[in-house]
């Protein structure tokens, strides 16, 4: 079928089995005589789709009822701004900068409230996750926000830290990776484009407690309260994403949900872990104890060499594994639909450039 193994950050590999069934649908969604994309947002069969997403994500992630599912657009870097517009309320919050999305998030937070950075790892290139102990958490914060998995660098939080303040996530790289108690969050967001679906959604989750507090200034198509009351239908959501999302979750409901994913995650990163770890040619950049399931990111000994590995593992049909450019090196993306046939054959080519290359 000429399909390859694609490492993408994102957007990035779909489990083939829903390619597929969208494929087989595309014209006729199920005797409706229509593609999903031609379809008004506002009919009954639509609904369906809609409603069936969102009940198959409150049971893939045992979301509360106290908490809202949200389908929104404009990506998760909209939220960088819609985050402290409705819930720091021209007050304070505490960052966790990890990563660059965390940085960039603590950036645009400070045109409405001020912004303290509980921890910065970029003295060490963003290698690590801090302890719990070396988290700065100010007493007025009205929340705490972190970046669950640092896709750029290769970091992911192996633990919830505990906080005082409303626990804010950005779960874009590794959302429905793993089981998550969501009512330990006052509000977790996904861009849709690294482990749920195409790009142009949005999920968010929020207590809806927290609603109705937004600074006068939001704009009606960021107030979660406005969401939540149009149930996300403010304006024309996502609909072919939000499809695409429901064909995700039943494929993710078959591979025994988060917790077979956490199994899978785990197991592929391990695999390239252990070759980095025993490898004298190939650098991991994230330390133990702070590394990604998700972006694994390594280097070989100079970036010259690491231009011959993306450029020869893609004349085998092993594609876009060039790190981020702000990183450089290698990443190595293994989210929920990449099949471990995958991984094995990276790690085929891995073994067979090192021969080649190491002197
Ligand atoms: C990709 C990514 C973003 C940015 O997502 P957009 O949808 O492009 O705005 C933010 N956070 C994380 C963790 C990401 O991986």
């Amino acid at each position: 079928m000429n399909r390859v193994y694609n490492f993408a950050a994102g957007p990035s590999v779909m489990p083939l089995s829903v390619l597929e069934r969208a494929g087989a649908e595309i014209l006729n969604y199920r005797g409706s005589g229509m593609s999903v994309m031609e379809m008004s947002h506002r009919s009954k069969v639509f609904q369906e789709i809609f409603d069936g997403t969102k009940a198959k994500l409150r049971r893939a992630l045992a979301v509360p009822e106290s908490h809202e599912i949200l389908f929104l657009q404009g990506g998760a870097t909209l939220q960088f701004a819609a985050i402290p517009m409705n819930l720091m309320r021209g007050g304070c919050a505490d960052y966790a900068v990890t990563g660059n999305f965390s940085g960039k998030a603590a950036k645009e937070a400070e045109k409405y409230g001020t912004v303290r950075i509980a921890c910065d790892t970029a003295s060490t290139g963003h290698d690590r996750i801090p302890g719990q102990a070396e988290l700065r958490q100010s007493p007025d914060a009205s929340y705490f926000y972190y970046c669950a998995n640092n896709t750029i660098y290769g970091t992911e939080w192996q633990y919830v830290p505990e906080t005082a303040a409303t626990l804010v996530c950005d779960m874009s790289s590794d959302i429905l990776s793993r089981p998550v108690d969501v009512s330990r969050y006052g509000l977790i967001y996904a861009g849709a484009q690294k482990n749920m679906a195409p790009a142009g959604l949005t999920v968010v989750i929020v207590d809806k407690a927290l609603a109705g507090h937004e600074l006068p200034i939001t704009p009606q198509v960021m107030s979660y309260k406005t969401l939540i009351d149009s149930d996300s239908m403010l304006n024309t959501p996502p609909c072919w994403c939000i499809y695409m999302l429901g064909l995700v979750l039943d494929w993710l409901e078959e591979q025994g949900g988060v917790a077979g994913m956490e199994q899978l995650k785990k197991a592929r990163a391990a695999k390239v872990y252990e070759l980095l770890d025993n490898s004298a040619f190939y650098r991991a950049h994230a330390l133990p104890g702070s590394r990604s399931d998700m972006n694994v990111t390594f280097r070989t000994p100079d970036a010259e060499t690491d231009a011959a590995f993306v450029k020869e593992a893609a004349e085998r049909g092993l594609v876009n594994l060039k790190g981020h450019r702000i990183a450089g090196g290698i990443r190595a993306s293994l989210y929920n639909a990449m099949p471990m046939e995958g991984v094995d054959a990276l790690l085929t080519f891995m073994k067979e450039f090192e021969v080649e290359h190491h002197v």
